[in-house]
C-alpha cells in the first residue's frame, strides 16, 4: 500500500484500492519523467494512470554523457532519488536508460555506482556522435551500411558494457531513417543481428520490447522475426516498455506485446534491485 499512500500524499489525496495482489501485476518497464530532458511528465501524473490500467512502472530516466545538441541529458542520481525514493516500492521502481558511447563506461559505472538503481537499460541513441533522430548524420550514407554499422555498434557496446540488464528499441534507428523502407529487416542483416542476441545471450542481458512502433503493422511484423531469432537463439526472457514521455503513451500497446512474448516463447520481466522479476 505503500505506493497508493504515497501517491496520496502526492496528490493531496488518498487513493483507496483493494490492490495488494503485486505478484500479478505486469509492469511497464520503460518510460521518462521530467528527470530525462525530453519528458515533463511528473510521477504523480505517471503513477495515476498507471494505477488505472493496473500497471507497475519502472521510470528510466535518459543519462547520455555526450548528447550532441542542445538538451541535457545528464541528471543527479542524488536528486532522483531524493525525490522518488519515497514513492519506491512494489508499483513502482526506479531506473535509468543509459546512451551506451565508446569509452564511456568507467563514467557509466561511476554514475550507476551513485544510486542503488533497480533497472539499467542501454541503448543506442548514436552513431558517430550524432543522435539517430538527426536527418544530417544519415547524409551520404547507405542504408545498408548504416544499419549495419549501428547493428555492429551495438553488439560492440553490449559487450563493453555487460553490466545493463536490458537492451533498449532494438529498432531505433528505424524511427526516424530517411529512407524509403525504413525498416529493420532480419533478413538484411542476419550476421550483425545474430551478433547482437548472441552477444546479449553471452552477457545476460535482456531484449527488450518497445511497444513505440507498435501502431505500425509493418513495424510489428519485422519485430515479430527478431524476437522469434532471440528466442531460437537462447534468448528466454523480455522486458515490455512504452518508452512513454506522457502519461497517455504508458501501457500503449501492452496487448499485442504479451501476445507477441508468448507467440515468440520468451517470458516478460521487470526488474527490481537489478534482479529479474517475473510477472504475469
Ligand atoms: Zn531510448
Ligand atoms: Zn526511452
Amino acid at each position: 500500500m505503500m505506493y497508493f499512500a504515497a501517491v496520496g500524499f502526492v496528490l493531496g489525496y488518498i487513493i483507496i484500492t483493494e490492490k495488494e495482489s503485486v505478484g500479478a501485476m505486469f509492469f511497464d518497464s520503460h518510460l521518462h519523467t521530467r528527470f530525462s530532458a525530453d519528458s515533463e511528465m511528473t510521477a504523480p501524473e505517471a503513477l495515476t494512470a498507471a494505477n488505472k490500467l493496473g500497471l507497475g512502472l519502472v521510470f528510466t530516466e535518459h543519462i547520455d554523457f555526450s548528447y550532441p545538441g542542445e538538451l541535457d541529458f545528464v541528471f543527479s542520481p542524488e536528486e532522483y532519488w531524493a525525490a522518488y525514493e519515497p514513492l519506491r516500492g512494489d508499483y513502482l521502481r526506479l531506473g535509468v536508460e543509459l546512451g551506451l558511447v565508446p569509452g564511456e563506461t568507467e563514467k557509466a559505472r561511476q554514475f550507476l555506482a551513485r544510486a542503488p538503481f533497480d533497472e539499467v537499460i542501454g541503448s543506442i541513441h548514436l552513431v558517430d556522435g550524432r543522435d539517430l533522430y538527426d536527418p544530417s548524420g544519415y547524409k551520404g550514407r547507405e542504408q545498408k551500411e548504416m544499419y549495419a554499422s549501428y547493428l555492429r555498434l551495438m553488439a560492440k557496446m553490449v559487450r563493453e558494457n555487460p553490466y545493463i540488464d536490458v537492451l533498449g528499441h532494438i529498432d531505433y534507428i528505424a524511427r526516424y531513417a530517411p529512407y524509403e523502407r525504413s525498416e529493420l529487416c532480419y533478413e538484411d542483416y542476419p550476421q550483425e543481428v545474430d551478433e547482437v542476441f548472441r552477444t546479449l545471450i553471452e552477457t545476460d542481458t535482456v531484449l527488450e520490447i518497445n511497444t513505440r512502433r507498435f501502431n505500425d503493422a509493418g513495424a510489428v511484423k519485422n519485430l515479430r522475426v527478431l524476437y522469434q531469432r532471440y528466442q531460437k537463439m537462447g534468448g528466454e526472457y523480455i522486458t515490455i516498455g512504452s518508452d512513454a514521455h506522457q502519461s497517455e503513451a504508458i501501457g500503449a500497446h501492452f496487448s499485442l506485446a504479451k501476445e507477441m512474448a508468448e507467440s515468440c516463447g520468451l517470458t516478460p520481466i521487470t526488474f527490481q534491485a537489478r534482479q529479474k522479476t517475473k510477472i504475469f
